[in-house]
């Protein structure tokens, strides 16, 4: 069921200026929980942005106090058992379909297939991160080339409480060091902005009155850059972090998350084994 009071057109807006184009998560009375239609939303926005020849770079926001508290796992507006028209595709529908195979399908179109698209969008892109920015927006900031921290914001992947190794597109030992990573994980605790700089995680730590206008001066001083030399670029570095291991670490995890969700459905109520935002959100320190 979606929520009444969300009309379904405003869960991501988009705006540009020059030649950046905004790209802003919309739930804010839900941090930024991402439900599907958000998702899809996300997808059609990129995918806007990179067809208009006008836009060189795209920025990555969430509205108000938190870039994302992860994915929705309990706001009225949840809607895991739906599909919605798709920009692109790469898996069949997930909707209909039961048990592991419901699970695994809509992850791998929703979460791990959507993210990798973004990473490789021929265009830069910068995440603006303020706040919350957990599990679920762990991932979209990742997926991300730049991530630009407000001094408040804060990252955090506790999905171990829920008996899983880690979030969908597992870019962790990449993000930051093997080691910092399974601290990362074993603790599932916040990590601040100024640490997340100190591991190489962010690319600038920012006054938070001073986030917007610090990363769009970031924007406009890339976007003066040839569109094919960024385009070739980020491909070279993309390729390279591939041939590192990355997307092969991403798929045997991918296997390892959906034995957890399937461990998870045999032993408790559900592939979340029992825990919800509130559950989670209590713990996260
Ligand atoms: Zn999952």
């Amino acid at each position: 069921m979606s929520d009444a009071t969300e009309p379904d057109d405003d869960v991501v807006l988009y705006e540009t200026r020059d030649a950046v184009a905004i790209v802003t998560m919309h739930r804010p009375q839900y941090r930024n929980a991402q439900n599907a239609r958000m998702t899809y939303a996300l997808e059609a926005a990129f995918t806007r942005a990179v067809q208009d020849d006008a836009v060189k770079v795209i920025v990555l926001a969430g509205s108000g106090p938190h870039f994302s508290a992860g994915h929705d796992i309990g706001t009225p507006g949840r809607d895991i058992h739906r599909s919605f028209p798709r920009v692109a595709t790469s898996w069949y529908e997930h909707e209909g379909r039961e048990l592991a195979e419901a699970t695994f399908v809509r992850e791998q179109e929703l979460y791990l297939g959507m993210c990798r698209r973004w990473r490789d969008l021929p265009k830069p892109t910068i995440a603006m991160v303020q706040g919350a920015c957990v599990a679920g927006g762990l991932m979209l900031a990742w997926a991300c080339d730049l991530i630009v921290a407000a001094d408040d914001a804060f990252f955090a992947d506790p999905v171990v409480k829920m008996g899983i190794p880690g979030v969908e597109y597992f870019a962790h030992p990449f993000a930051m060091s093997p080691r910092m990573a399974k601290e990362m994980l074993f603790l599932g605790e916040k990590l601040d902005a100024a640490r997340a700089y100190a591991i190489g995680m962010v690319n600038r730590v920012v006054p938070r009155d001073a986030l917007e206008a610090e990363t769009l001066a970031v924007a406009e001083r890339i976007a003066k850059m040839p569109r094919f030399g960024l385009a070739l670029a980020k491909k070279a570095v993309n390729q390279a972090e591939d041939r590192m291991g990355l997307r092969d670490a991403m798929d045997a995890a991918y296997g390892l998350h959906h034995l957890a969700h399937a461990h998870n459905a045999l032993s408790s109520p559900d592939h979340l084994a029992g825990q919800d935002a509130k559950s989670m959100a209590k713990s996260l320190k």
